[in-house]
């Protein structure tokens, strides 16, 4: 078979992408406004343009990029801003405030300008390097992009982590049907673009492989320490370092001394078992998702499933072909949004264009970047006036409200108890939106059981709800989450003057600037810390590497100014929280009729981020030196 001329393959190209490369290397601004109307929304399947159109674009892409490559044209210059704010609307569908600019240029590498770095302003000496050295404890995405980034600035680093490999939650989630529901495009490194990605939503392996690739690419193993889990920090101001003690697999112990200390053992790692009477009676196999038992046969069996949040809802459809009997137990139903490319896997015309096609992979991360970005913010807002507080927050929460619910019942079937069970009544993204995994249709099924009942205890051989109903089961599986509240714990972390984090959050109070530092913890970095969990979009390796660059700008600070410690003021600190909860105060996930693992006790929300991603990036992509006390 001959090789697919260039022509043919433009074919697999989404057509927006390839219009922004298109206009991006010929200049050719008058070409937007023909398909402009055309692209109705960020995903690909939200264009609808003509045939006509289509051969049209790929024709003079495909005569452009034959021209340049012969050297018989020069690419245009890269768009100016004018330019650039015309083609990201049209990229995207709807108009992109200006404000976005500098940060869809830099994260998306439009328009020719690189991505924000950070680099010595004046090279320390070596020996001033050689002597400075931080201790990254984990080596999931966090910690590897930390590592990545210190390297970079010549900083040495040793990463300790507790597991026998690196990927951190994308080692340890190992149950069926656990994988991303970012869109993977985005969810990546914005340094290590992967092109090959299998499904627009990658399984849980394809995702750890990419960990372990990056690991060894930037030859991140010889600085980790695997099999050792950190027990204890502890600041020491007469030497201005970290005292950080560790625990090997074998039992041994060991301490390090460390300049500065960067927690990044995120939100979602000690999983959080229900305090149900009798759980530890249970006769057969019961294990929470994040500590999958592969072993355990599901063949055949009756499972009782706890919990329906984003594991409970990638594992339910997945091993429901082969169990007896799923009997899923629903404290509060989550809403799910529905999206084609979910389980559909990326076509190799996709990947032929990401890979070959100049910028075409920038605007595609581009247009991933704005459908899961803050285009949703507005949407999760109260309106004091709204007639009906209770369910939704305003008109476009209401109508995203009733879209969730015509898919619910499109799926559900003509059931009306078993819409009622599946509907929340709770405005849409009070929990985190879940993306519907066939869990609607799933519930459809004989062999399936939904109980809203409130489980009462767990026997030897069965689960028994408050109405006294026996669901008989050989295998339970604890989808309950985890003890997001406790950030840190078990670790010890002392401070001056003895005060632990614990001390100072109480056990379910996280707070700190920017989610990164907290007052009297000097030299110390928090990755995912509290208030940087994205709910309304976003990618979680976004915000990382948000976290990381305002670390190395800490540093930087730190080394060349020749101090030995930073330590954020307190004020700062109180005033940065006070507003991340004015804000959460208007927010949906304070919203009085949602419980969620990202709210404490109190009703504080801990844990999310109430501030948009062009906000937190813009707060992380500068460090004010008067924030901090330097010594
Ligand atoms: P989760 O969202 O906290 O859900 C826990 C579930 O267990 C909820 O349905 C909860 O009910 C229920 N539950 C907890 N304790 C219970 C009890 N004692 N009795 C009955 N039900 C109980 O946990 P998760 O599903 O593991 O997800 C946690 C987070 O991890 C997600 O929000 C997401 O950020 C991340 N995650 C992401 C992915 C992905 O990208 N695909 C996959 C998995 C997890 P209530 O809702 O009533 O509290």
């Amino acid at each position: 078979m001959s090789k697919p001329s260039l022509r043919e393959q433009l074919e697999g190209a989404d057509i927006a992408p390839l219009l922004m490369v298109y206009v991006q290397l010929s200049g050719d601004r008058a070409e937007l406004a023909r398909y402009r109307s055309f692209i109705q929304g960020p995903w690909g399947w939200m264009e609808n343009v003509p045939e006509a159109l289509k051969t049209r674009l790929r024709d003079r892409a495909a005569a452009l990029l034959d021209d340049l490559s012969a050297g018989r044209l020069q690419a245009a210059p890269a768009p100016g801003p004018d330019l650039l704010s015309e083609m990201v609307s049209t990229c995207v569908g709807q108009a992109v405030p200006g404000d976005y600019l500098p940060l869809i240029a830099h994260e998306m590498g439009l328009g020719g300008t690189p991505p924000i770095e950070v680099d010595w302003r004046v090279r320390p000496a070596t020996q001033t390097l050689k002597e400075f050295h931080v201790v990254v404890i984990g080596a999931g995405e966090s910690g590897l992009a930390t590592a990545i980034k210190l390297a970079r600035l010549g900083i040495g680093y040793t990463i300790l982590e507790k597991n026998k490999a690196v990927g951190g939650t994308w080692f340890e989630n190992r149950y069926p049907g656990c994988g991303v529901d970012t869109p993977n495009h985005f969810y990546q490194y914005s340094f290590e673009p992967n092109h090959q990605w299998s499904r627009y939503f990658s399984p849980r392996d394809e995702l750890w492989r990419y960990l372990e690739g990056v690991a060894d690419r930037y030859q991140l193993r010889p600085n980790i320490r695997f099999n050792t889990e950190v027990t204890e920090a502890s600041w020491d101001d007469a030497s201005a370092r970290w005292r950080v003690l560790a625990r090997a697999a074998d039992g041994s112990t060991l301490t390090l001394q460390a300049n500065a200390l960067v927690c990044a053992v995120g939100q979602l790692n000690r999983p959080r078992l229900p305090n149900i009477a009798g759980l530890e009676r249970f006769a057969g196999p019961a294990m929470h998702t994040a500590r999958w038992d592969d072993t355990v046969s599901l063949e055949g069996r009756r499972v009782a499933m706890i919990g329906t949040g984003a594991s409970g809802m990638q594992v339910g459809p997945s091993i429901v072909d082969r169990v007896a009997r799923l009997s899923i137990f629903q404290r509060s139903p989550h809403w799910a949004v529905h999206n084609p490319l979910y389980h559909a896997k990326v076509e190799p015309g996709k990947k032929w264009a990401l890979a070959n096609l100049p910028h075409y992979a920038n605007w595609y991360r581009f247009q991933l970047f704005w459908a899961s970005g803050d285009g949703l913010y507005r949407s999760l807002q109260v309106d004091p006036s709204w007639p009906t507080p209770d369910r939704s927050l305003n008109a476009e929460n209401h109508a995203m409200r009733e879209r969730l619910i015509e898919h619910i019942r499109a799926e559900v079937g003509n059931d009306p108890t078993l819409l009622a069970k599946a509907v929340p009544d709770y405005p849409p993204y009070g929990k985190r939106m879940l993306r519907d995994n066939g869990w609607f249709r799933m519930l459809r099924r004989d062999t399936v059981d939904l109980i809203t009942e409130p489980i009462d205890r767990i026997e030897p051989d069965a689960v028994v709800t408050n109405n006294g109903q026996r669901h008989p089961a050989d295998v339970l599986v604890l989808a309950t989450g985890f003890q997001a509240d406790r950030l840190t714990w078990p670790m010890r972390i002392e401070g001056r003057a003895g005060r632990t984090l614990r001390d100072c959050w109480g056990d379910d109070d996280p707070r700190a600037y920017l989610g990164i530092t907290v007052p009297g913890f000097p030299n110390f970095f928090l990755m995912y810390g509290p208030n940087t969990n994205l709910a309304h979009g976003g990618s979680a390796i976004f915000h990382s590497e948000c976290q990381v660059r305002f670390t190395m700008l800490a540093l930087r600070e730190l080394i060349e100014t020749g101090r030995r410690s930073l330590d954020v003021k307190p004020q700062v600190h109180d005033a940065f929280n006070e507003r991340v909860d004015a804000l959460h105060a208007r927010m949906v996930w304070a919203h009085r009729g949602v419980g969620s693992w990202y709210k404490n006790r109190r009703g504080r929300v801990f844990a999310t981020s109430p501030w948009r991603l062009l906000d937190y990036w813009n707060f992380t992509r500068v460090i004010d030196p008067d924030d901090y006390v330097f010594n």
